[in-house]
């Protein structure tokens, strides 16, 4: 696992179309799917293409390397999130061309910019048993 953080976990419930993804996670592997129809590279994993409605999809791992697409700085919240401001969400597009919906981990969230180079990290889940990515700047 990399950096420590204050900022919570989602809740992971995987699901047959998600099992292998979070698997990968716990492992430190950051997995999107390419439909081997049309050659669509998406995220978040789902059975079928977004594009073609193929199910004739892989699972292809990426090199966990991407740069910022567009972020917030949150400052003020509530309750669980109020030990972990200011903490950022983020759209971040992988290398392999999908954007995520993550956070970015950082002391500076202000010296964030659109076009940052930024590499995956994986946070430990509440419950010990998964991780979900997030990044921090390269
Ligand atoms: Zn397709």
């Amino acid at each position: 696992m990399a950096d420590e953080t204050t900022l919570p976990t989602p809740d992971v419930s995987p699901t047959p179309e998600t099992e292998t993804y979070w698997e990968a996670a716990a492992e430190g592997r950051l997995l999107v799917t390419e439909c081997t129809d049309c050659g669509r590279v998406y995220h978040p994993p789902r059975a079928r293409c977004p594009d073609c409605l193929s199910e004739d999809t892989e699972w292809v791992e990426t090199r966990g390397e991407g740069e910022v697409y567009a972020h917030s700085v949150t400052r003020q919240t509530g309750p669980p999130y109020d030990d972990a401001t200011p903490y950022v969400v983020a759209y971040v597009e992988l290398a392999e061309g999908p954007r995520l919906l993550t956070n970015i981990v950082t002391d500076d969230p202000g010296a964030l910019s659109v076009g940052q180079p930024v590499e995956v990290c994986f946070h430990e889940t509440d419950d010990g048993e998964h991780a979900v990515p997030r990044f921090e700047p390269v």
